[in-house]
């Protein structure tokens, strides 16, 4: 069976080690645009200050081999399962994963798909028997109205250059975001010798809320299945609030399938923000640094809407009344990944949508695609041969944008193809 993934991020890189050691008689190649493997955008970064959000114990690449990753943590002498490792030696780790697995390597952009032929950008033509889209996390855009230098993926190669470009700038610095992007971004520029001010706005102005040392076990919970009661029961436990939103992590993916259409865009709408840093959260060292460049004035977080100016004079309108002006050198996108399937400008997935193999899930935020992982044309039938895996599958899964999540999805594919290919 002539195995081929797009896209070598952790997702990808995982869909072919699992579908290596599953399906029999498999041929397995594995493309990437960055030219790297084992990396994709949460892995690329080099600063040994960007520190994974989840303790080594959570982050073991097999679904069935948990303590996989905190032995290796261990064997390297980076620390125990409670550690936080730093994002480039998790990226070591897959490293050493794929390159234990029969998995061809083909850097180069897919784009486009004819019958089950993958096309890349410089022509050639890879046939396939089952195609898996792992794209992850693409980025977004910022308002186009910000009139200065701006980095608008600062995760690419080019970004983290300009990124260290602006560090050498004496007037403020905008960051567009105030999520985990924005705190990598400022590590980024504080790490390289950035000694101004900068400026992180988001319409709530919320920040990631910091793991707990050490972590208290999740309580237990039999959620309700409708929104409004299952807010109610989390605030409502006597459990403190980080163990109360891990209670809930076991069931959300089943949880989310069961909200009707109305509730999650009321979700996606009201309560995302506040879900997004109740639980993804940042580890305890990087939270004091943050925490520590607020004290000094060097990190200010406001709530607010931008109103772009002339040059690098910016306004924020406030939250809750009043305008703040700034006079920027540059602004960093830190929105995060793009949340409109419709608005990824990559040219596979537009080739896939505008064919209509492929069609956006009911709220748009990622590919329709059936439990099987199977991807939806715009008939409402399964496209032969055609998968995703990842934060593609966001809105099938919701809870499906970190490693011990994909992790049972890509041993769940391979197995999946193991069988097909038997069949
Ligand atoms: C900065 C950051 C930090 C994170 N930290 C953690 C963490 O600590 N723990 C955790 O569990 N999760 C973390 N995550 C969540 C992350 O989504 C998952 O862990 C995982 O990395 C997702 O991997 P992916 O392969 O789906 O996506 P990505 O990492 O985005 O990789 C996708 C890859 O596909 C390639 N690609 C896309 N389209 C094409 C195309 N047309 N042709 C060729 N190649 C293509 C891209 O070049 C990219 O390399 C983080 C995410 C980010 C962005």
């Amino acid at each position: 069976m002539k195995i081929v993934i797009v896209g070598a991020g952790y997702s990808g890189s995982m869909a072919a080690v699992e579908a290596a050691r599953a399906v029999a008689n498999a041929e397995v190649t594995l493309i990437d645009r960055r030219g790297t493997f084992a990396a994709g955008a949460a892995y690329s970064t080099t600063n040994a200050s960007h520190l994974l959000n989840v303790r080594a114990r959570g982050m073991s690449a097999f679904a069935d081999e948990p303590d996989h990753f905190a032995r290796w943590v261990e064997a390297a002498g980076l620390g125990g399962p409670d550690t936080f490792v730093p994002r480039r030696d998790y990226r070591r780790y897959l490293e050493g994963v794929l390159a234990g697995a029969a998995v061809a390597r083909v850097p180069g952009e897919a784009v486009a798909v004819e019958d089950r032929t993958l096309v890349l950008a410089d022509g050639a033509r890879i046939a396939s028997d089952a195609l898996v889209l792992a794209g992850g996390n693409y980025g977004g855009r910022l308002p186009a109205r910000i009139a200065v230098p701006t980095v608008d993926d600062p995760w690419s190669a080019e970004g983290l250059a300009a990124i260290a470009g602006l560090a050498r700038q004496e007037k403020d610095v905008l960051l567009v975001g105030t999520g985990l992007t924005m705190v990598d971004v400022a590590l980024s520029l504080v790490d390289a010798g950035f000694e101004g001010r900068m400026v992180a706005v988001s319409r709530r102005g919320l920040l990631p809320r910091p793991h707990e040392e050490p972590a208290s076990p999740p309580a237990e919970i039999e959620p309700p299945a409708r929104l409004g009661a299952l807010v109610r029961a989390v605030r409502n436990m006597e459990a403190p609030w980080r163990a109360a939103v891990d209670s809930l992590r076991p069931h959300t993916q089943a949880l989310w399938q069961g909200l009707s259409l109305a509730e999650k865009r009321r979700f996606l709408r009201h309560l995302r923000p506040w879900w997004d840093v109740h639980r993804h959260r940042i580890a305890p060292p990087v939270a004091r640094r943050i925490e520590a460049l607020i004290a000094m004035g060097r990190l200010e977080v406001l709530a607010g809407r931008l109103r772009g100016g002339e040059g690098g004079a910016i306004t924020v309108a406030v939250r809750g009344g009043g305008t703040r002006p700034f006079d920027i050198a540059g602004a960093v996108n830190c929105t995060g990944p793009e949340g409109a399937i419709a608005r990824v400008e990559d040219k596979l997935i537009r080739q896939l949508l505008a064919s209509g193999r492929a069609r956006p899930d009911a709220l748009g935020i990622g590919l329709d695609v059936d439990a099987g992982n199977r991807v939806i044309g715009a008939d409402g039938a399964p496209s032969p041969g055609l998968y995703a895996v990842g934060p593609l599958t966001r809105g099938a899964l919701w809870e499906i944008v970190a490693v011990p999540d994909i992790r049972h999805q890509v041993r769940d594919l391979a197995r999946a193809l193991d069988r097909e290919s038997r069949a």
